[in-house]
């Protein structure tokens, strides 16, 4: 059953330099408790889809200009603003990558995850200060009660993502946007953190999208993902597949650009550069970095076509 469901959405940002299509025709479905995939370079739209997601693009200069993103049976784009902070927090939960960025320093972590819930769940405030207790345990904290009554400083990185991840999860998300959750700690607190997010997710039955540029993240925690390049879709498949036998050029490179442990393979980036979102190249947008490009990609777009379980925007795999 399909939890969040995008269509043919577009944000972009006008600026003097002109109009940059940052989320450009992206049409995408999340099902109930599935963990998801977006993966792409830095400027890929990736973070831009999640914020149009949230209704939180940075307006001016940025707009989401046409589309539809439904959750459940609730429009989210012609949603007035107030109902739009009920469901922030609330039926979508966020998790950023820099957990200083969502905590407030001058407040105890502990009241910050009560006040989420007496905002959104109408709870007392011994109650609420129960239940923050409660999450700051269910998320792996020593000494819970302790800790809640920590400022963020006095904690450490992965403790304080833990506490975010609470946060998020407090209210009981339907769907939960998690943004490179890992990418600011280190590797033993990184596995740590993404399997208590898996058992969360699990547990609670939640849609998770996960928004990364790291494809161990997405091997170890997704069913399916969607490769993002240049402001839309390229490729989406299950997980297995695209690792297995990926179709789009760009996404063998990506998969090329990750060392693996099991095959000697040196590391080779792609070459060339992440296009310029106000100036996009004519036809295939990957055609300047592709080393398959035929005349055809400089001069026709390709569009997005399914085969099967899977979609890539590609000539090599148009039918
Ligand atoms: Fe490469 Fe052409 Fe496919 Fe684009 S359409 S990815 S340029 S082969």
């Amino acid at each position: 059953m399909q939890l969040l469901t995008i269509s043919d959405l577009q944000t972009q940002f006008f600026t003097s330099h002109g109009v940059a299509h940052a989320v450009d025709g992206v049409s995408l479905h999340v099902d109930k408790g599935e963990p998801l995939a977006i993966v792409g370079e830095s400027g890929c739209g990736k973070t831009m889809l999640a914020l149009s997601i949230m209704r939180l693009v940075p307006s001016p200069p940025g707009k989401i200009v046409s589309g539809s993103i439904r959750l459940g049976d609730t429009e989210l784009l012609t949603l007035p603003e107030k109902d739009m902070q009920r469901i922030r927090g609330n039926r979508i939960g966020m998790i950023f990558q820099e957990p200083m960025t969502s905590l407030n320093p001058v407040f105890k972590v502990g009241e910050q995850i009560a006040e989420a819930l007496r905002l959104h769940r109408k709870l007392s405030q011994k109650d609420a200060k129960d239940m923050a207790v409660d999450m700051l345990h269910a998320v792996g904290i020593p000494e819970a009660r302790r800790r809640a009554a920590a400022y963020p400083h006095e904690l450490s990185g992965g403790m304080r993502q833990r506490v975010v991840i609470a946060m998020a999860l407090a209210c009981d998300p339907e769907l939960v946007l998690a943004d490179e959750p890992t990418t600011a700690l280190d590797v033993t607190i990184q596995a740590q953190i993404l399997e208590l997010m898996m058992e969360l997710q699990h547990k609670r039955q939640a849609s998770v999208i996960y928004i990364t540029h790291d494809l161990g993240v997405v091997a170890q925690t997704c069913t399916r993902v969607a490769v993002m390049y240049a402001g839309h879709i390229v490729e989406e498949s299950p997980v297995e597949d695209i690792f297995h036998e990926p179709l789009h050029p760009y996404t063998k490179g990506l998969m090329r650009s990750v060392p693996r442990i099991d095959q000697d393979q040196t590391l080779r980036p792609i070459s060339g550069l992440v296009p310029n979102l106000y100036d996009l190249p004519t036809g295939c947008r990957f055609h300047p970095r592709c080393p398959y490009a035929m005349d055809k990609c400089r001069e026709q777009a390709p569009e997005l076509v399914r085969d099967g379980s899977r979609r890539v925007r590609c000539w090599l795999h148009a039918s």
